[in-house]
């Protein structure tokens, strides 16, 4: 049986942060980290304002990191890599790297050294920052968020981080179906082989997530030995049927996910009007037959019935949209008003643009 702990945290003061982090890793399984090297992996998808919502919180970390110092971890690394980042990258905005320098532990940069990997239920190989061969324990640190493309991001989404910046595109092109994503996304699951994760709910996010939702104040922390499980659980919580999240049946699909969990400390509760990314049945329904069978071709006009994203008349035209589509589906044609112009019949609908778009002038409607 798995064990998911639940605790209560009004805000991101240290003394409360550490009064839940240290009951929840109690209570857990918390992995063992004397004389260990840890890589934390927190959630920064775009180098954002804290107040924003989109990272996880740069106090969260250092509760994390401080419980790791007190657990005995000889060399703490705090590391991720957002889909636009260059070499180099260092968080400035969201503070965590003022973190990492004030709590005197590595900031990694995910592009040195990254290797490349074989990822398991998949026949792709992928560059994989090089901290993760370094450390002896991986710890996902995901924010409580919903997802355009995924519905949740959890745990486990919270690890397509480990390929460095703009190598996470091709991914998305060759696995361009939320079910076969899925299926990348957990198999980079499997060879990064997570000890634990702490999920940030204190503030969370709804709705457009996993950059233009809302934030909202949940007061959780969730933590968990089992990756799988957590994940499950923010879904349960945020209201969807766990199953029709497509990490969710692939874990399953896998026999990863072990539905008998124990819960510690509080009980799951469905989030009440928890705003959700709709679950288009349809489209769910021809994507999970994912047969065989089915040609290239049917599978494309499935997908094209999803939801293209609208470029709003606002665009700051940062051009941060058009470098990060994998599909080159977009381009500045000087037409007024000046903004992206998307080739629909290109889009994949990955809603990549979507997430990088600092000005949230890119919307999906349902
Ligand atoms: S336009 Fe946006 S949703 Fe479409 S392929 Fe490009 S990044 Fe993905
Ligand atoms: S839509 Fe957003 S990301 Fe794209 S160019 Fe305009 S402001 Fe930048």
């Amino acid at each position: 049986m798995k064990r998911v702990a639940i605790a209560r945290c009004p805000d991101y003061t240290q003394e409360n942060l550490e009064a839940a982090i240290s009951k929840i890793a109690e209570c857990s399984s918390f992995p063992d980290l004397e004389g260990k090297t840890v890589l934390l992996k927190p959630n920064i998808l775009s180098d954002s304002p804290v107040e924003d919502g989109i990272t996880t919180h740069p106090e969260f970390v250092r509760a994390v990191i401080r419980l790791c110092k007190r657990k005995g971890a000889s060399r703490i690394i705090v590391g991720d890599s957002p889909g636009i980042s260059t070499p180099g990258f260092f968080p400035r905005q969201c503070k965590i790297g003022e973190v990492c320098r004030q709590e005197d532990v590595q900031w990694a940069d995910f592009f040195k050294d990254a290797r490349e990997h074989r990822i398991p239920g998949t026949k792709s190989h992928l560059l994989l920052c090089a901290a993760l061969d370094q450390a002896d324990v991986l710890i996902s640190l995901p924010k409580f968020k919903t997802h355009q493309l995924m519905y949740t991001t959890g745990s486990i989404k919270n690890l397509f981080g480990l390929v460095p910046g703009l190598h996470k595109s091709p991914c998305h092109l060759l696995y361009s179906r939320r079910e076969s994503f899925a299926k990348l996304i957990c198999g980079i699951y499997e060879e990064a082989k997570p000890a634990y994760a702490l999920m940030d709910g204190i503030i969370a996010m709804e709705g457009p997530g996993p950059a233009n939702g809302t934030t909202r104040a949940l007061g959780l922390v969730l933590g968990s030995s089992d990756c799988p499980a957590i994940d499950f659980t923010q879904a349960l919580m945020m209201g969807y049927k766990p199953t029709l999240v497509p990490i969710i049946r692939e874990l399953k699909r896998r026999k990863l996910l072990d539905m008998d969990i124990e819960y510690t400390i509080e009980q799951p509760y469905v989030i009440k009007d928890f705003k959700l990314i709709k679950v288009t049945e349809k489209t769910h329904f021809m994507q999970s037959l994912a047969l065989p069978f089915l040609t290239r071709g049917f599978m494309k006009r499935a997908q094209r019935r999803e939801p293209a994203p609208i470029f709003s008349d606002q665009c700051h035209r940062c051009g941060k949209c058009i470098r990060i589509c994998p599909a080159h589906a977009l381009s500045l044609d000087g037409k007024q008003p000046i903004k992206p112009s998307i080739d629909v019949t290109k889009c994949i609908r990955c809603y990549c643009c979507h997430e990088v778009c600092p000005f949230d002038c890119i919307t999906v409607k349902k």
